[in-house]
């Protein structure tokens, strides 16, 4: 009997530093500009975050017809199939294909000054997967993107 408590307070000990470790990954926070660029090149969070956030803050001037940025989030190799398919979705559908399987989030489309967010749940990411994330505007993709590194 002491021994089962001793084991379950260890247990306890361990899923508190495990929650401590995933709420320190269970945010990207990214900035994109006139320039067509993200701030960061890569990005972390756990697949174990209840809840992930994808905040964009937009720090240029530029309108979004002229220069929109979104976030999306997909596996590396469905980067540029949803990037094409984004394009053809077009400017009413903010350059993301409609309920496509391949989109794991995507943030709204934005223009200069503006921000915004998402959520969704970690475990629609998989620790380890080869994931990225970039913009589907058109043209923007080949610049504006990054790798997205999931821990567990
Ligand atoms: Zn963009």
């Amino acid at each position: 009997m002491k021994n089962r408590t001793r084991i379950l307070a260890a247990l306890a000990l361990m899923g508190a530093a495990g929650m401590a470790q995933a709420a320190g990954n269970c945010t990207i926070s990214l900035k994109g500009d006139d320039a067509m660029k993200f701030d960061l090149k890569e990005a972390t969070v756990s697949a174990s975050c209840p809840t992930i956030t994808v905040e964009l803050a937009h720090t240029g001037k530029l309108p979004v017809t002229a220069m929109g940025h979104n976030v999306v989030i997909s596996k590396t190799a469905d980067m540029a199939g949803i990037a094409r398919d984004g394009i053809k979705a077009g400017a009413a559908n903010a350059y993301v294909p409609k309920g496509d399987a391949r989109v794991i989030a995507h943030t709204d489309l934005v223009g200069g000054g503006q921000k915004t967010k998402i959520t969704f749940p970690g475990k629609a990411l998989a620790a380890g997967g080869d994931y990225s994330f970039f913009c589907s505007f058109p043209g923007h993709s080949a610049m504006m993107k990054g790798k997205l590194v999931v821990t567990k």
